[in-house]
């Protein structure tokens, strides 16, 4: 049996009538960037999300960048960020010749852990980016709680948590100044190309991200900030509003993928429960926690990936491999260990949960139209390969 990481072609199949009317509106239209498709977007997402105002923008790397420069992140600040994310998280940082500063996650979350974040905190500190990591958000009650006392901004990076609910109910990307978030094809909300949104509860700022979206221009041609061009297709937004209303239903099946997992590795004596930090001999393979689960919520978890951490994850991967199965390592290098960080003073310190989880994480194929005999599949070959 054949198993996909990820096989778009089926979702794509289940609107196809839809989407090809959307994307035809689009080139009939000729309207090609922003316009009313994006501007319909934008008050789809602010809705859906409960936010104040949405801006849509070219990339998920990009809303954050825009963020930044909306907060006014300059030469020298730093800013806060879990050493374990996407490269984009820190990435943009740098880019603006700040400095990221590295914190370790949390061993059950795989997100910035609260409690080691004052210690990295300086004068210089500006502001942190908690990463709502595989489709879970982040302790934010103490992140804020840490933000106020220092007066720092919070830039929330919900690239892989769109519609994801902290356990008071709101949804992340609200809760600090700035939300980002990726319309990258393999993220929950998948666009057909690049995309990605800027949401806030600041209209002051967001109307400040929506100038700095064009350059910095208003009216055109009159540049009081510099800004870029950090716009949004008319293609992409269509896309989007076609796929919006269908987010929850495929969050559901997402959740219950996960869960036939979690029930099969247990089952299989492989593992005894969800959370666990430590391998022994009931616990070959680590199996992650849906922390808010007994919050009453909805979307307390959207697995945009189902991360499991295995001793001899690399043999597992290729044993997957040679039976069909398609696994990926989110993420192999966290950022105090990778070249281009290697100079920054906060690579020196110790990170024993980013590194544990570089070593021994697995994602397995979760999306939504996964077949039940699919997973039964990939859950007996990871048992057959931990028992032997
Ligand atoms: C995907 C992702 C990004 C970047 O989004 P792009 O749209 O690919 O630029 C940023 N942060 C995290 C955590 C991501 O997963």
């Amino acid at each position: 049996m054949n198993v996909k990481l990820l096989d778009l072609k089926k979702q794509y199949q289940s609107l196809k009538p839809e989407l090809d009317e959307a994307i035809l509106k689009v080139a009939e239209s000729q309207y090609f960037i922003l316009g009313p498709e994006v501007a319909n977007l934008e008050n789809n997402i602010a809705e859906f999300l409960g936010a104040k105002k949405a801006v849509g923008v070219s990339s998920g790397t990009d809303a954050l960048l825009l963020a930044l420069m909306a907060i006014d992140i300059k030469p020298g600040d730093e800013v806060i960020v879990p050493t374990y994310s996407f490269f984009a998280t820190a990435g943009v940082v740098a880019r603006l010749n700040a400095t990221p500063v590295f914190v370790d996650i949390d061993p059950v979350s795989f997100n910035i852990d609260p409690e080691l974040i004052e210690a990295k905190i300086t004068s210089r500190t500006k502001a942190i980016i908690p990463v709502h990591l595989y489709g879970q958000s982040a302790d934010m009650a103490p992140i804020m709680e840490i933000a106020e006392k220092y007066n720092l901004k919070v830039i929330e990076d919900g690239a892989q948590a769109i519609s994801v609910q902290y356990k008071d109910g709101r949804s992340v990307g609200t809760i600090g100044t700035v939300g980002c978030y990726s319309f990258f094809p393999s993220k929950n909300l998948g666009g057909y190309g690049d995309g990605g949104m800027v949401v806030t509860m600041d209209e002051e700022l967001g109307e400040k991200m929506r100038i700095l979206r064009v350059h910095g221009s208003e009216p055109k041609y009159y540049h009081s900030m510099i800004g870029g061009n950090f716009r949004l297709d008319a293609i992409q937004s269509a896309v989007l509003n076609v796929k919006l209303p269908h987010l929850n239903e495929w969050s559901a099946k997402r959740r219950d993928n996960a869960q036939l997992y979690t029930k099969l590795f247990i089952e299989a004596g492989i593992a005894e429960e969800e959370g666990r930090v430590k391998f022994d001999e009931n616990n070959k393979v680590l199996l992650p926690k849906a922390v808010y689960k007994d919050s009453g919520l909805t979307n307390y978890h959207i697995y945009n990936q189902y991360v499991i951490r295995v001793e001899n994850r690399d043999e597992l991967r290729e044993f997957l491999k040679e039976n069909g199965i398609a696994s990926e390592i989110y993420y192999p290098v966290p950022f105090h260990k990778q070249e281009c960080f290697k100079d920054l003073p906060s690579s020196k310190d110790k990170y024993p949960n980013a590194d544990f989880a570089a070593d021994h994480s697995l994602a397995l194929p979760i999306f939504p139209e996964l077949e039940r005999e699919e997973i039964e599949y990939v859950a007996g070959k990871i048992t057959e390969f931990l028992k032997s």
